[in-house]
């Protein structure tokens, strides 16, 4: 009992010192449906998510689009306080950030031209990859392709999806890898498929500064009321 009315003590002042902040929220906003651009407005299940939990817990967010290799960099330099885009949890992230508990998992795909005969078989030999710089699909096919030279062709890294998803229909590349929910929302819009599934069983995370302990105390309180509340699955029917 004691100890709930000391962890209630803790929110109110963590709320309190909250109250009215504003924090600045870096995103990649090339990742629909977590997060894109749409008539000029930042738009996706990331983008609802930071804002249901600023409003739930008292502070205000900007979101600023940066290209996802430099968001950690922009976290540990102080330009950003948050970074939500759809970030997998990783080690050696963690090493130099924190992220909140998990608010999503996923999984890594391949995905071809819609007109293409390839299958899995893409990954093999003499194909050219694509993929978004510093993600997760990156050190897979880093890892498991070409460093074990299963892959002999060209490995290019895209600054964003969007240029990668373009090279790939123009031909330039045979096969792009990356996070599984994002290739289906691509595949709606674009003449290209998903052929194969990666199980990587990553786990998305809301990133702050390591320094940064109530912020992060915050998040994961509003997390926890958003999925109390059925906010968190309101917001999963409305963008899945
Ligand atoms: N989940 C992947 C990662 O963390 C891809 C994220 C993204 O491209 N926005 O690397």
């Amino acid at each position: 009992m004691k100890k709930t009315l000391l962890v209630m003590l803790a929110l109110v002042i963590l709320v309190g010192f909250a109250f009215g902040a504003k924090y600045v929220v870096g995103t990649s906003a090339d990742f629909p449906p977590f997060e894109s651009v749409e008539n000029g407005v930042f738009v996706g299940f990331d983008i609802d998510l930071i804002k249901a939990i600023a409003e739930e817990m008292g502070f205000e967010v900007e979101i600023r689009d940066m290209s996802f290799d430099s968001l950690i960099a922009a976290l540990v330099s102080g330009n950003l306080d948050i970074v939500i885009s759809g970030m997998t949890i990783t080690d050696e992230r963690e090493e130099v950030v924190s992220f909140s508990k998990p608010y999503w998992t996923a999984d890594q795909s391949v995905v071809v031209r819609e007109d293409s005969e390839m299958s899995v078989t893409v990954l093999f030999g003499k194909h050219n990859i694509g993929v978004q710089t510093g993600t997760t699909g990156d050190i897979w096919v880093e890892e498991n392709l070409v460093e074990t030279k299963i892959l002999t062709g060209d490995f290019k890294r895209y600054d964003t999806y969007v240029l990668a998803m373009t090279d790939l229909v123009n031909r330039n590349v045979d096969a792009i890898v990356l996070d599984a929910p994002v290739a289906e929302s691509f595949a709606e819009v674009r003449p290209v498929k998903i052929v194969a599934i990666i199980k990587t069983y990553e786990d998305y995370g809301i990133a702050v500064n390591k320094a940064n302990k109530e912020l992060l105390e915050l998040i994961n309180e509003g997390i926890s009321r958003l999925e109390e509340s059925g906010k968190l699955n309101e917001l999963n029917l409305k963008h899945f």
